[in-house]
């Protein structure tokens, strides 16, 4: 096969189309001069440093979130992880939820210490006592890892109190997965770097594995050469899905937060449902938090049902809307009974400490669905065992 040159020349495309190219050529020499050492026009190199359509979709990330720049990754963890070799050294020490993605915990605890980083975990249950945990290792702290809201319960934090307890000099890192834009800004409230699991929202169609961090230039900067360096990179294709995605963020955003309201009210009204964890409701426990930084609560819902693991079993397994799945913001919705997914290896005791009771279910809903089929679909699921409760 004979390469073409003037192949590509018909570019004028609408919409960046998907690159998937191990290498890029150079004319000659003096193209390699501008290109490569001097770096006056932009040309790529090779696969794993960039690729035009990760280009694209980091920079409609950057305008997303406000950011000066912006990188993509294989997947939400593979950005994290990234983040964290990239910003840490041996003696910092760092501070992070115990409410956290579990994942990003297990990172914490069996893998940077490895290497010498000394880990503070402390719970966000109660945000006055996370400030004054924080507070009190003033001085020490490399890094702050803090999560919003948390799962299952929704758990948020006083972001802005904790730039203040820290100073200026520590860096604040995000996990905004479950809270993107338009629902929440991380960086416009002293947030260094904002981390996504781009597989949920931001893809919104349960299609595609991704992660995305943006922040300052400075701090990016870092983490491309470990990026580079390490190739947890993603395709031309997985990027272009991304960036199609971003269209809809929005109007995806708005539904589910709409969608996310309702179903929570109704649920709350039930007599065999004990709790309802969704920000946007009054009886959440960190609703003020909710009200400043929040624009939106998202589709996730937790609730406890006044029942035994077997009976919330039979709910679950009665419903006909939701997937049994752990995802979320794809476009169906997706159920999982927390004791039997997430935590199915965690002791009684263990339960007990972060919360979850045997009753508990964890809703994710999908804006592919009717609102009303769901509710629906959720009162017939629990009449039914009620019914067989009673009888
Ligand atoms: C899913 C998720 C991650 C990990 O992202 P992957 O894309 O699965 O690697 C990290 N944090 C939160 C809050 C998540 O929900």
């Amino acid at each position: 096969m004979t390469k073409h040159r003037n192949d590509d020349a018909y570019t004028n495309s609408i919409e960046a189309p998907t690159y998937q190219s191990a290498s890029y050529y150079f004319n000659n020499a003096e193209h390699v001069k501008a290109g490569l050492h001097d770096r006056s026009e932009p040309a790529g190199r090779y696969g794993r440093y960039s690729n035009p359509t990760w280009i694209a979709v980091e920079n409609q990330l950057s305008e997303l979130s406000g950011a000066e720049s912006s990188l993509v990754f294989s997947s939400g963890m593979a950005a994290h992880v990234t983040a964290f070799l990239a910003l840490l050294e041996a003696g910092d020490e760092v501070v992070l939820p115990s409410e956290s993605y579990r994942q990003v915990r297990n990172v914490f605890h069996h893998i940077l210490p490895k290497f010498g980083v000394k880990v503070h975990e402390f719970s966000i249950r109660d945000p006055e006592t996370f400030i004054a945990n924080v507070e009190a290792l003033r001085g020490r702290i490399k890094l702050v890892h803090l999560e919003m809201p948390s799962s299952p319960h929704m758990y948020l934090i006083d972001v802005e109190r904790v730039r203040a307890a820290v100073g200026p000099d520590v860096i604040i890192t995000l996990d905004s997965s479950f809270s993107p834009p338009p629902n929440f800004y991380a960086l416009k409230w002293g947030v260094d770097l904002v981390l996504f699991s781009a597989t949920k929202y931001l893809s919104g169609h349960g299609d595609i594995v991704a992660g995305v961090a943006s922040g300052r230039e400075e701090l990016i900067e870092k983490l491309r050469w470990y990026r580079d360096t390490t190739g947890p990179i993603t395709d031309g294709n997985t990027a272009f899905l991304l960036r199609r995605s971003l269209y809809t963020l929005q109007l995806r955003m708005e539904r589910v937060n709409a969608m996310g309201l309702e179903v929570a009210r109704y649920l709350e009204a039930q007599p065999s449902v004990d709790r309802v964890y969704y920000n946007g409701l009054d009886s959440h426990p960190h609703r003020k938090l909710a009200q400043r930084y929040l624009n939106g609560f998202g589709g996730v819902i937790t609730f406890e049902l006044n029942m035994t693991e077997e009976q919330t079993a039979a709910v679950v397994d009665r419903l006909r809307v939701p997937f049994m799945a752990s995802n979320f913001g794809a476009p169906h919705t997706l159920v999982e009974q927390s004791t039997f997914f997430t935590y199915f290896e965690y002791s009684e005791d263990e339960l007990k400490s972060i919360g979850v009771p045997r009753g508990t279910v964890r809703l994710a809903l999908g804006y592919s669905n009717d609102v009303g089929a769901v509710i629906k679909d959720l009162d017939q699921a629990l009449a039914h065992v009620q019914q067989t409760t009673a009888s």
